[in-house]
């Protein structure tokens, strides 16, 4: 039966699946709930090794195939956690636990790899192992990162790895990727900006910390449009102006920014912390005041390789007829953690119309789970054919 009859046939039982996650979201590393549930689900279908607490709450499943003589191993990603967002879609089945939501779609992500797990577990088709990788707090919390930290890819000597993204505003079900640096490095930064605090109405008595970071935002935006080189990517962001006083008629001694800078490459990186501090420390000093930035180097770079993009754009294709060029991303992806240590690829499936990604409307859509499920069935019975 091919491949995606079967999808078509296990089509209820994943959306009902997918939905239980929606309905109960869990946030970064508590993903407790969900991740009993991947691995029950792990075991119920027969994987051949099922492990829990591998990057605090990430799952990790093994499958072997028909036969071994490739020796080749191959890791499938998928993340579990959801965000904290108020839900406003008005399903049926929407979150349970207000301020938590799966907005990025990880209900689905999870959901679908579920469905692969269990197409391959009863098929083993393939000739080698898979191992399928459920990891929590992608959103922020370096879960990758930590299943990485944990020996994840030594310990099944895991060869390449491969991951998936639902996307909104491409037509369901049909694939995009692109080789090289895909998804952005995501640093933040705070800056504490120190003046002196006064009666508003007395400016000349003070160092007006106020003034002093509303230029220093405006200096920021300069990193952009003046240093880094006009065909690069790179974005500045303050999203956080912050003084300790709601008063009306004081002029507050501290001003406290938060941002985020993103970019494509190491040089790109290496001058956006640079100038940040450069600039910050420059235009509070104009006033008086002084600036102390401190940077967070945050997901690095997620860069998909050559060949195994040219792979999963092929396997894409079976699947969906064709493949089309993804965007630059300038979005974080903790995949990249796992991009680093081995070769591997990561490709958006398209998610219809729907709302964008992280917003309180947003819904991940189940006709995406054949074409999803599909490929990443595809991409090991194709890369270890039996
Ligand atoms: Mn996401």
């Amino acid at each position: 039966m091919p491949v995606k009859n079967r999808f078509a046939e296990l089509l209820p039982e994943i959306t009902e699946w997918r939905r239980d996650l929606h309905e109960n979201p869990e946030i970064l590393f508590e993903t407790h709930r969900t991740s009993a549930l991947v691995a029950e689900k792990l075991k119920e279908f027969g994987c051949d090794e099922v492990e829990t607490g591998i990057g605090r709450t990430g799952v990790v499943g093994v499958i072997k195939g028909k036969s071994d003589n490739s020796g080749k191993t191959i890791g499938l990603r998928a993340d579990m956690d959801a965000l904290p967002i108020l839900e406003a879609t008005g399903l049926d089945y929407a979150s349970k636990t207000p301020g938590a939501m799966h907005a990025c779609g990880h209900d689905g992500h999870t959901a679908m790899l579920l469905g692969a797990a269990k197409y391959l577990a009863e098929t083993r088709n393939f000739d080698g192992t898979v191992v399928v990788i459920f990891q929590p707090a992608e959103e922020g919390g370096g879960g990758g990162r930590e299943m990485c930290e944990d020996g994840m890819t030594d310990r099944w000597s895991i060869d390449e790895y491969y991951g998936m993204h639902n996307w909104p505003g491409m037509p369901v079900g049909s694939f995009h990727i692109r080789p090289g640096p895909f998804f952005a490095a995501t640093d933040t930064f705070d800056i504490h900006v120190e003046g002196r605090g006064g009666h508003a109405a007395k400016p000349h008595e003070t160092i007006d910390t106020t003034v002093a970071a509303s230029n220093m935002v405006m200096a920021l935006q300069s990193i952009v449009s003046r240093n880094a080189d006009p065909v690069q990517q790179i974005v500045v962001s303050v999203t956080s102006f912050e003084t300790e006083s709601k008063a009306y008629n004081v002029i507050p001694q501290h001003v406290h920014l938060r941002g985020t800078i993103r970019t494509l490459t190491p040089e790109a990186r290496a001058l956006g912390e640079k100038r940040l501090k450069e600039i910050a420390e420059a235009s509070a000093n104009v006033y008086g005041a002084t600036a102390r930035v401190e940077f967070h180097p945050g997901y690095p770079v997620m860069t998909n390789w050559e060949e195994p993009t040219e792979f999963a754009a092929a396997v894409a294709s079976r699947v969906s007829g064709s493949c089309g060029e993804a965007p630059l991303v300038m979005g974080g992806e903790d995949f990249a953690y796992m991009l680093e240590e081995r070769p591997g690829a990561y490709i958006l499936v398209g998610n219809g119309e729907t709302a964008p990604v992280h917003h309180p409307g947003y819904n991940f859509n189940d006709e995406t789970i054949p074409a999803g499920c599909s490929w990443w069935a595809e991409i090991v019975e194709q890369r270890l054919p039996a």
